[in-house]
């Protein structure tokens, strides 16, 4: 047989891979034989014999060495070129031959060259425990070696060296799969995975990892559109993580990355390959720029490698969705206020190079009357249009997050986030589905110092947020260290309140009130006392407002009606029966649903007559929310109840809601009356009297303490007084004594 004869046989067995295979590596296509034999004749006899032999598309190449020392020199040096050794048994020594497998597999750890023993005389075969413990091949005497028979025994050791060599890469190859693979396994960030897969695809292969993508379908995460989304890659194409796949502007992956995810299916192009990656749904294409030059090996590696690590990436999505649940707004998808916090934590990270002066946090003004009135859905799409709009609005310059219900926060450079800015960017109504709703913002700002942790920096700038919810000509403040102070000052007031409002230290005086005309007593006003520890009284001045803000309010201002009210079923006991109480009621106390209610109870349960109960509210507190206000008071006064705006003239006050309330009294504030001097024109107090009268209420001048006040009012048309001239608030006590012994 010739060696074609060989060749032919064994394509018969060889299938198209294999073919395929045989081509790609014809080009660095040799086979390093080296024959060590002490006989020079051997030498050339080998050579002449296997000179024509070409095995898959590889010829020989011979290298010789003529002692067992020589051949192990040579395989120090070489040994790792070495497909096939021939090996003569008896040279220097009996058995030098051996030395040199033993050498060489056991010191020189060359394992992959085959080795096959040849000897003179049958007598020095080795015993066969050696022939298996130095990997040997084959073993011949030199005459049964015909030149067949050298064919035949060269090739199927080649054959046994090609395996073992693909073998071992392969296991080379997953060693590094399962190293790899266990690194991801750490990596939490969706980001960080890909880019790992990108690093250990270039790897496994020995590509530059600029030629690798990953990508996946953009229904997964963060992204809500569908659409393919780079996620991992390196070099050129780095720039373009979480950007979408179209923005890298070349067609060619586009077209197979796209065709990749639908078809569900790896593609092996001429240049290219596009892998598939699949876990639970969680569906990624991997695209590298090397195609059919990438041999089998390492298409298999690939293979093996990505369902391996596709299971690490269905984890990261799953830990990912978590992450989100915990860090993200469900609604606008926003980062939630864990997450702004997180954000402005990291701003004092060295490495963090973001321009961040400022944050700001925006509320929408009274949020709750739109779930209120149009419904939960309507709020719903309004805040999503608030956050579409403000992310419209601003670039990637701009973090931002849905901190609350209805507060954005925002962090960025001065020239991004002014109060001017924010503003006008909702001076454009907002479409919530069929409505189109005007928004009112008011906001809170806070200049970032270094090394503020996010929780206070959330903090202060909530402070000053609430600093500008009060103001009543800027709906914007910054936040400065003076209001924290004050706010440590207030929680402490507030806490002490609440225990001595428990403890029932809370006192309510009455202030008598005067016809100006009779000079009879016609009532008197409840107004609150709070005793300190000195012996003296906190103003009311001061502690309603905390009252208020705390929402302590609402109970303090129901004891002091049901007190109110018992109190003037006494005076009525007593003969007082004409006297009306007026007591002042407060906006939260208004939004309590139980509020109507509860007012009407206490009238029923103390027995008094509905019509000798006056409310009093402040001008301000109708502007402020005027449909829970004017619906409240329509409600009250067709129970009989009398309504008394309080403060007159202070809240600028709009005409229409005027003529909307059901009034009987406008009070006109203590300023104006204040300004009443001899000789001279008070020009307000007159315009409110003459208001009154056109609107059909009576009028009450408060703070009335000289007899030209009363005098002048009197002359206006005003019908009441209430002052220091008739008398101060005083306890109950007094008030018995004062009415018995009071004359006109
Ligand atoms: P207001 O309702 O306008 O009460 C009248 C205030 O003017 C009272 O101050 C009264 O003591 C004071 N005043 C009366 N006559 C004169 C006068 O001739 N000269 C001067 N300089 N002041 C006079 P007060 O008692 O300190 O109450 C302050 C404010 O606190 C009240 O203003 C009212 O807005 C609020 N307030 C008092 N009690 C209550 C309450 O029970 N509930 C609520 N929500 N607010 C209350
Ligand atoms: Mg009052
Ligand atoms: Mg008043």
């Amino acid at each position: 047989m010739c060696p074609t004869d060989y060749e032919n046989d064994e394509l018969i067995f060889m299938d198209e891979e294999d073919q395929e295979q045989e081509q790609n590596e014809a080009a660095s296509g040799t086979w390093n034989v080296l024959v060590v034999d002490d006989d020079e004749e051997i030498h050339s006899v080998t050579r002449l014999a296997l000179s024509d032999l070409v095995l898959n598309g590889k010829s020989l190449t011979f290298h010789h060495a003529y002692s067992g020392a020589e051949a192990l020199e040579f395989l120090t040096e070489r040994g790792h070129e070495i497909a096939v050794l021939l090996l003569d048994v008896v040279m220097e020594s009996d058995d030098a031959g051996l030395q040199v497998a033993k050498k060489m597999r056991d010191e020189l750890h060359l394992e992959e060259p085959r080795i096959i023993l040849r000897t003179g005389q049958p007598g020095y075969a080795p015993e066969e425990s050696v022939i298996k413990e130095y990997d040997i091949n084959d073993y011949k005497t030199k005459t049964e070696l015909t030149r067949s028979k050298l064919v035949t025994t060269i090739i199927a050791s080649l054959r046994s060296y090609q395996q073992i060599l693909t073998i071992n890469q392969s296991r080379k190859g997953l060693e590094k799969i399962i190293g790899s693979a266990a690194n991801l396994l750490e990596e939490h960030s969706v980001k960080g995975f890909c880019e790992g897969v990108v690093e250990q695809i270039s790897s496994l292969i020995g590509l530059d990892a600029g030629g690798v993508l990953c990508a996946r379908a953009g229904s997964v995460l963060d992204k809500e559109e569908d659409g393919v989304y780079v996620l991992g890659a390196a070099g050129d194409f780095a720039s373009y993580i979480n950007e979408r796949l179209e923005s890298i502007h070349n067609d060619k992956i586009v077209m197979q990355v796209t065709q990749c995810l639908q078809k569900k299916e790896h593609i092996f192009g001429d240049d290219y390959s596009v892998l598939y990656m699949d876990s639970s749904g969680y569906e990624a294409a991997v695209f590298i720029q090397a195609g059919n030059d990438i041999s089998e090996v390492d298409r298999q590696l690939l293979e093996v490698f990505l369902s391996s690590v596709s299971v690490g990436y269905e984890n990261v999505n799953l830990f990912h969705q978590l992450r989100n649940a915990a860090f993200r707004d469900w609604l606008t998808k926003l980062p939630n206020r864990n997450e702004f916090i997180n954000m402005l934590d990291d701003l004092n990270r060295t490495d963090n190079d973001f321009d961040a002066d400022i944050i700001a946090l925006i509320d929408i003004n009274h949020f709750s009357d739109i779930n209120d009135g149009l419904g939960q859905e309507a709020g719903n799409k309004l805040l999503i249009a608030v956050s579409e709009r403000l992310q419209n609005q601003f670039d990637e310059r701009v973090m931002m997050a849905r901190i609350g219900a209805d507060v954005f926060g925002l962090i960025g450079a001065d020239a991004d986030i002014a109060p001017d800015k924010i503003d006008a960017i909702f001076n454009v109504p907002f479409k919530a589905g069929d409505h189109t709703l005007p928004v009112n913002i008011t906001i809170g700002l806070t200049r970032l110092l270094e090394s503020a942790s996010g929780i206070n920096v959330l903090k202060q700038t909530n402070i000053a947020l609430n600093r500008a919810k009060k103001s009543l000509t800027c709906n914007y403040e910054y936040y400065a260290p003076e209001m924290e102070e004050k706010t440590t000052w207030r929680l402490g007031m507030i806490r002490q309140l609440r225990s001595d409002f428990a403890d029932r230290r809370l006192e309510v005086w009455f202030q008598p009130q005067i016809d100006l005309m009779t000079e009879e007593v016609v009532g008197m006003e409840a107004l609150l006392r709070w005793p300190n520890r000195e012996g003296g009284y906190i103003s009311p001045a001061v502690f309603v407002p905390l009252a208020e803000y705390s929402g302590l309010i609402i109970d303090i201002g129901e004891w002091v009606l049901e007190e109110s009210c018992l109190k003037l079923k006494q005076l009525q006991d007593l003969g007082h029966d004409k006297l009306r109480v007026a007591v002042n009621i407060s906006m939260p106390q208004f939004r309590d649903p139980l509020f109507v209610a509860n007012v009407k109870n206490t009238v029923k349960d103390t027995g008094i007559p509905a019509a000798n109960l006056e409310l009093e509210i402040t001008e301000s507190l109708v502007m402020d929310e005027p449909q829970i206000v004017v619906e409240a008071l329509k409600d009250l006064k067709s129970s009989g109840i009398q309504i008394a705006i309080d403060d007159f003239g202070t809240g600028f006050s709009s005409m229409s809601y005027l003529q909307q309330l059901p009034l009987d009294r406008l009070k006109v504030d203590r300023a104006f009356v204040n300004e009443i001097e001899p000789g001279k024109q008070a020009f307000i107090a007159e315009t409110i009297v003459t208001l009154g009268q056109k609107l059909g209420l009576k009028t009450i001048a408060e703070g009335v303490e000289k007899k030209e006040q009363a005098a002048y009012m009197l002359k206006l048309g005003c019908d009441e007084a209430q002052g220091y001239m008739y008398a101060k608030p005083m306890p109950f006590d007094e008030l018995i004594t004062f009415l018995s012994e009071y004359k006109p």
